[in-house]
């Protein structure tokens, strides 16, 4: 008689489940049945290389933070999308690094001197974080207040005072910069945002890159490593039953229900978050029921962790010479194609100043062409900006820009823009955000609990190893590398060889 292979189901198809599925058919050879379940169209989740306007984009996952000993590194290589193809290929975001100039100016065009003036202020906001991961910014206010105080310390000690206008400046500056920290850490409020606990987070060593390829190549090798028929498309969990072995999944629009011997979820904290709620339905249909429902220690840790939303605006620009001022400088001609300016990159110190400037374009630190020279440039955008951005039609998004860029860069000619395409992760129903932080109450224990496989204790049927019902990966589940594909591929494997070691013992 044939003993029956052990059934594993993975549920979502971003890197982490992927990988978990690869290490499972890789090294587990012909052991598992495996099955990967997603709900969305197309692999690769948080992962989406994209087009626009003949450039590649990424509208996730953008960087391989830290190049040295990177798994995901490794794996772009080996799927050939380090190399630059040659015919087809297409520009894509910051091929030239990062840009030896940047352009910094305050709100209605006076540009920032360098090194008087951001550079010092971007050496003492750097110094007070420092600080402050290292437990060292003291209590009362929050992150902000505590910012502000060390840049009113600042200015109380500089000789001479140097008046009110550069002190507004500064102040500006530090609200750039606290724009950056909300985009690179997702919280809304720096003040949700624990930055002792934060100072766990690490970057692989090396520099930081983006993959000409594009970032879609590396999980498209890993699904093509996968036996035929492994990942199946458009089946959305809505229920789990995990109580007792085999697993039960049942999906959204009525597809034939599965069961399993092992169940490993990697659906993003935002959608775990939505289905701490009574009703499964809510969140566009985005929650999944659990019965019986999570235990007290994972709902725990998943309502403490921050889950925060970051969304991309890319801009296809052109420099028009005003046509008179009847249009304020807007709807005129092209610029004549013999010398046509570049796109700075431009760092924005928001002041206040000017009323037509929409309130959610005040969230974002700089818009910089994705390479020097290109037509198309970017914005970053966190917590309520990045979520507002989403409810936009797009003229009002290219109304509110032009307004930024006619009062940061007043000459002629003019910056217009033809087209957008942006992101829209929080209102997606299988995402529900962007990606994780270690939230003021929270702390990387949560995230250690978060990869803790259920039930917690031995099955009373086989009192010598828990049974393993439902196994947890994604980026949310790892203490070091949280919020990163550096986080999520290895959680995959991590989970996939609990499995292994599950039937070896
Ligand atoms: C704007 C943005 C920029 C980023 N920039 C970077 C960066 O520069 N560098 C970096 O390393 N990381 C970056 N990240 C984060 C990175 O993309 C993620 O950490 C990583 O891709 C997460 O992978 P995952 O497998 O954990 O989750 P996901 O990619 O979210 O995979 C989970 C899958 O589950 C599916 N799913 C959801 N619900 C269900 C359901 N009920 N049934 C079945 N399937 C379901 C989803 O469709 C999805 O495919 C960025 C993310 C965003 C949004």
């Amino acid at each position: 008689m044939v003993a029956k292979k052990p059934r594993v189901v993975v549920v979502g198809a971003g890197i982490s489940g992927l990988a978990a599925a690869q290490r499972l058919c890789g090294a587990g050879g012909d052991r598992f049945e495996v099955t990967v379940v997603e709900a969305g169209a197309r692999v690769g989740g948080r992962i989406l290389t994209s087009e626009f306007a003949g450039h590649r984009v990424e509208m996730g996952a953008t960087w391989v933070q830290g190049v040295v000993g990177s798994p995901v590194y490794a794996l772009a290589r080996d799927a050939g999308a380090l190399v630059e193809e040659k015919e087809g290929g297409l520009p894509y975001e910051r091929m030239d690094g990062f840009p030896d100039r940047v352009l910094t100016v305050a709100e209605g065009g006076e540009v920032v001197d360098g090194d008087t003036v951001a550079g010092p202020i971007a050496e003492l906001y750097r110094g007070m974080m420092e600080a402050a991961r290292a437990g060292e910014a003291g209590d009362g206010g929050g992150v902000e207040e505590y910012l502000r105080r060390g840049l009113r310390a600042y200015q109380a000690a500089r000789s001479g005072g140097g008046g009110k206008e550069l002190e507004e400046v500064e102040e500006a500056l530090l609200a750039m910069h606290i724009n950056r920290e909300r985009t690179d850490t997702s919280a809304d409020d720096l003040g949700d945002l624990d930055l002792t606990a934060e100072g766990e987070y690490r970057d692989f060593p090396g520099e930081h890159a983006t993959i000409p390829g594009g970032y879609s190549r590396v999980v498209e090798r890993l699904a093509a490593a996968l036996p035929p028929g492994t990942v199946r498309l458009g089946l959305r969990l809505r229920r789990l039953e995990w109580g007792e072995t085999p697993v039960r999944l049942h999906f959204a629009d009525g597809a034939p229900p599965l069961t399993a011997d092992h169940v490993i979820l990697t659906v993003s904290l935002g959608v775990l978050k939505a289905s701490l709620g009574k009703d499964a339905s809510g969140a566009g249909g985005a929650a999944i029921a659990f019965d019986p429902p999570l235990p007290p220690f994972k709902r725990e840790a998943v309502a403490r962790l921050g889950f925060g939303v970051v969304n991309k605006l890319f801009m296809e620009v052109e420099a028009v010479e005003p046509s008179g001022p009847e249009d304020g400088g807007c709807g005129g001609d092209v610029h004549p194609a013999a010398a046509p300016p570049d796109f700075p990159f431009l760092n924005m110190a928001f002041r206040g100043l000017v009323a037509k400037i929409p309130w959610w374009m005040r969230g974002t630190e700089s818009i910089y062409p994705v390479h020097a020279g290109s037509s198309v440039a970017l914005a970053w955008f966190a917590g309520r900006e990045a979520a507002h951005l989403e409810s936009l039609p797009d003229d009002d998004v290219i109304r509110g820009v032009h307004a930024t860029l006619d009062s940061f860069l007043p000459a002629t000619p003019r910056w217009r823009v033809k087209r957008i395409k942006r992101s829209g992760w929080a209102t997606d129903p299988l995402f529900l955000g962007s990606y994780s932080y270690v939230a003021v109450g929270s702390s990387g224990e949560d995230l250690d609990l978060m990869a803790e496989p259920l039930p917690r204790g031995p099955d009373t049927a086989d009192e010598r190893a828990p049974p393993l019902r439902v196994l947890f990966a994604g980026e949310a589940t790892h203490r070091t590398h949280y919020s990163t594909t550096h986080a999520a591929y290895p959680s995959g494997v991590r989970e996939a060889n609990r499995l292994l070691q599950h039937y070896r013992g």
